[in-house]
């Protein structure tokens, strides 16, 4: 285990992705996973809020400019529809008697009246063929008036046609005010041009009507002539009056294929951006468009976004935060549990191994020859026990000295590992110079030749060994056999039965082994 000393560095972002392969590894990316998930579900779902809100707020506006285009063209048409039957049957009237000979105070009786009970009505004219005004719903009639320089008169006296017109917005000679002009051809019986009727409406009439809806003040109602000509606009600006639409967008683009529809463009008066609903006047050359400025419903719903998207900003960091903690936490738990298995696994492995040779110790031989033996049991082969010993140690210590004792011992020990093959077989320090190899599925001939390959191995190091009367180091064995399936086996008595045999080498000239059965071989070790 790691002490309080052991410093863990603080991890970055990227230390929290880099960790090693492992189950831990996988409860790493999947929590990080689903915290990713979570946060792009999280933002999804406020953005398809914010498009939705989007769509409803174009969707309203949109029904709104449609509406107040609807509701500005019946209003003009309607008031303009009345002027003109009204000035139809005056026409026809004074047609019949004859322009020269109409009753004048008869004819002024009934213009004064219909002013009066029609409000968009400013005032109803009769001139004759050079101009002069004849009769008029005014209590006056200016002799010397004259209005033969006006646009309108100027085109009846050159048109025949009887339709009623309307002319573009002029100032009133009578009262100032700002007036349309609709006007019709008065003829004499033979079809000559007789003079013109004219009755003009209050322009302040319409302004009235269109000052009066609930539009931001940047929203814009207009009635134009179907060329283009502005007769009427909301926001009020006299210069804008009488300016031509005609390169706008709506009369351009729009208007030429259809009599009514919706067109965000920016307006040419203002340059403002709106939503405009236009709609062409099914009975007059008139076009009323009705704006709202985009700001005016984008502005509120940016204002919302902006505020949730100030809520989901924070969530989003405190999420972040949150997530970073938690995997931070879980990277530092990982990876303390990493430490303390790997901990865990050198304890265990320092408790099972011989720390001189690097071989295992007595107590891995003990857990493994438990094991082994069962297991032979169960799948009924052969187990196989050499116990070695090197010969007179004792006098190479006495004249070599300890740490060459120790050199020796683990070279000893290099050397038995180097003989096995098989991943299953186990060599072991038994204690002092002592080492056993375990050998499962070996049988006593296969045992006895390793048992000798040892031997030969260690003899083949050639270690100097002066009061050896070899004069180099050797080992002697003793070598056992059992087969678990077949007899009653336990680690001591295969212990017991190698170390009889070793004892027997030792006593028969050491350098050598000796086997089960086999007490009587020849000292060559030969089986
Ligand atoms: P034999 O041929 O009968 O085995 O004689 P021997 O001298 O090898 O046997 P003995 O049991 O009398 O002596 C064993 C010696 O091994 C005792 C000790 O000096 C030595 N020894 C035991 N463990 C160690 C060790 O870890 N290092 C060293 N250098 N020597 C050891
Ligand atoms: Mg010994
Ligand atoms: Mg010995």
């Amino acid at each position: 285990m790691p002490g309080g000393e052991h410093h863990q560095p603080a991890p970055g972002a990227f230390d929290l992705l880099d960790l090693g392969p492992g189950r831990n590894t996988t409860v790493f990316r999947l929590t990080l996973a689903f915290m990713i998930l979570v946060l792009v579900t999280f933002i999804s779902v406020e953005g398809w809020r914010a498009w939705r809100d989007y769509r409803h707020a174009y969707d309203f506006a949109r029904d709104s400019v449609t509406n107040l285009a609807r509701a500005t063209a019946q209003h003009a048409e309607d008031a303009i529809r009345q002027v003109d039957i009204l000035t139809y049957t005056l026409g026809e009237r004074v047609e019949g008697d004859g322009l020269a000979t109409i009753d004048v105070p008869r004819i002024h009786a009934m213009m004064v009246q219909q002013s009066r009970i029609m409000p968009q009505l400013h005032g109803l004219f009769i001139y004759g063929a050079d101009g002069r005004w004849i009769v008029t719903d005014k209590d006056v009639t200016p002799d010397t008036a004259n209005n033969a320089d006006r646009e309108y008169f100027n085109y009846h006296r050159t048109h025949t046609d009887h339709r009623v017109r309307i002319g573009n917005v002029v100032k009133s000679r009578s009262t100032d005010e700002l007036i349309i002009p609709v006007s019709r051809r008065l003829n004499n019986p033979d079809g000559s041009f007789a003079g013109v009727l004219l009755g003009t409406i209050k322009l302040s009439y319409f302004m009235d009507y269109y000052g009066d809806f609930k539009i931001d003040d940047r929203g814009a109602l207009v009635l134009a002539m179907r060329n283009g000509t502005i007769l009427v606009r909301r926001p009020f600006v006299d210069s804008v009056v009488g300016q031509s639409l005609a390169d706008s967008e709506v009369f351009k683009n729009y208007l030429p294929y259809a009599n009514e529809g919706v067109a965000e463009v920016k307006a040419v008066v203002d340059g403002t951006h709106r939503l405009y609903g236009f709609r062409a006047l099914s009975s007059y050359p008139l076009v009323v468009e009705a704006g709202l400025s985009r700001e005016s419903f984008v502005g509120p719903w940016r204002h919302d976004l902006l505020k949730s998207g100030l809520v989901l900003l924070l969530l989003v960091a405190v999420f972040i935060g949150f997530a970073f903690i938690v995997l931070s936490q879980l990277r530092s738990r990982m990876a303390m549990e990493s430490e303390i298995r790997l901990a865990h696994q050198a304890v265990k492995d320092m408790a099972l191994t011989d720390s001189l040779t690097g071989l295992g110790n007595r107590r891995r031989l003990d857990m493994a020859l438990q094991s082994e033996i069962g297991r032979a049991k169960r799948q009924r082969y052969p187990l196989a026990l050499i116990m070695l010993d090197i010969d007179y140690f004792k006098r190479f210590n006495d004249r070599y000295g300890h740490a060459a004792g120790d050199d020796c011992l683990r070279q000893v020990a290099q050397a038995i590992n180097g003989v096995l093959r098989r991943p299953a077989d186990l060599a072991v320090r038994y204690g002092g110079e002592e080492f056993t190899v375990l050998l499962p599925d070996t049988d006593i001939r296969g045992a006895g030749r390793l048992a000798e390959n040892i031997l030969q191995a260690i003899r083949g190091l050639a270690l100097e060994h002066a009061d050896h009367p070899e004069q180099f180091v050797t080992a002697s064995a003793g070598v056992t056999v059992r087969s678990p399936a077949l007899e009653d086996t336990t680690p001591a008595g295969m212990i017991k039965a190698a170390d009889a045999y070793l004892y027997f080498a030792k006593n028969n000239g050491r350098n050598r082994w000796y086997a089960d059965k086999d007490v009587q071989a020849s000292a060559d070790g030969k089986v």
